[in-house]
């Protein structure tokens, strides 16, 4: 099967100022199609920047970037790509449903086709009933279940998400990552998922990728063998806790580097 992301060699530096910021550097990863990536490190790591390079959004000084064998700008046009970010940048003079059609009438799609597919893209994150809300009416949660909605209106083969889950609390956040297993399950959409949590990174993906700072590298990539459909009972398991652990240990590598031979 074709990859569904296929980076190489991808470096980028900005200029801010007369200052030179070298953001990432030589990026080499494949992610296979259905995957749920995570890209986790600390902050100012490259992570973002490594999401809007995938997503066409950021052109790389060097490399390419090859999405379902594709260049990342003919994937953008094809519309293969959905995006949520931490904040659901829902606009509030408009209902939720008409927020989740959004994209659809940019793109001239018909009222009566669009406004169909709106209500089962809600009632696929289970926002059915709150159809004619606005947007301050609804939790942080469920406002961040209707911009999974919106993104996922084209049906992208690939959604990009940045710490779409960072702004919730504990409770909402356990509850939206079991959501997002469960919505990344029925459409078999590739996920890669930038995260600083080490749990949410373990629970969700089929890999965790730990990047390092200044500048951004891949430090370590590891896979993760828990077994799906994983519920709240996966995070008490002795397997969990040891994929939690070496994932840990991989993220504190990099903020800690012990020199060798001390
Ligand atoms: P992360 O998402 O891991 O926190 P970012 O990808 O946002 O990290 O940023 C990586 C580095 O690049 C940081 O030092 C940040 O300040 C810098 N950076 C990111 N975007 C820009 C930009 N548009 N202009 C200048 N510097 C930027
Ligand atoms: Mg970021």
């Amino acid at each position: 099967m074709a990859n569904a992301i296929s980076i190489q060699n991808a470096s980028k530096t900005f200029h801010v100022g007369g200052k030179s910021i070298p953001a990432l550097s030589e990026i080499t990863l494949d992610i296979p199609q259905g995957a749920f990536v995570s890209l986790l490190g600390p902050s100012g790591c490259g992570k973002s920047t490594l999401l809007r390079v995938i997503g066409d959004l950021i052109d790389p000084d060097e490399g390419s970037v090859l999405i379902l064998g594709k260049d990342a700008r003919i994937s953008r046009r094809d519309r293969d790509y959905g995006m949520v970010f931490q904040a659901p940048g829902l606009m509030d003079w408009r209902t939720i449903q008409k927020n989740v059609e959004l994209p659809l009438q940019v793109a001239g799609v018909k009222a009566s086709e669009r406004a169909e597919r709106a209500r089962e893209l809600l009632k696929l994150v289970r926002l059915d009933g709150f159809e004619n809300h606005r947007p301050r009416q609804l939790s942080g949660g469920m406002q961040q279940r209707a911009a999974i909605a919106r993104a996922l209106s084209f049906e992208p083969k690939i959604l990009l998400m940045d710490e779409p889950l960072g702004a919730l609390d504990e409770m909402n956040r356990e509850y939206l990552q079991r959501e997002l297993l469960r919505i990344w399950q029925s459409t078999g959409t590739t996920i890669v998922f930038v995260t600083h949590s080490v749990s949410e990174a373990t629970f969700l993906s089929t890999e965790v990728v730990v990047m390092s700072p200044r500048p951004g590298r891949i430090a370590t990539r590891i896979p993760i063998d828990l077994p799906y459909p994983r519920t709240d009972e996966t995070r008490s398991t002795e397997a969990f806790y040891h994929a939690e652990t070496s994932v840990r240990e991989a993220l504190h590598a990099v903020l800690d580097p012990t020199p060798a031979g001390v």
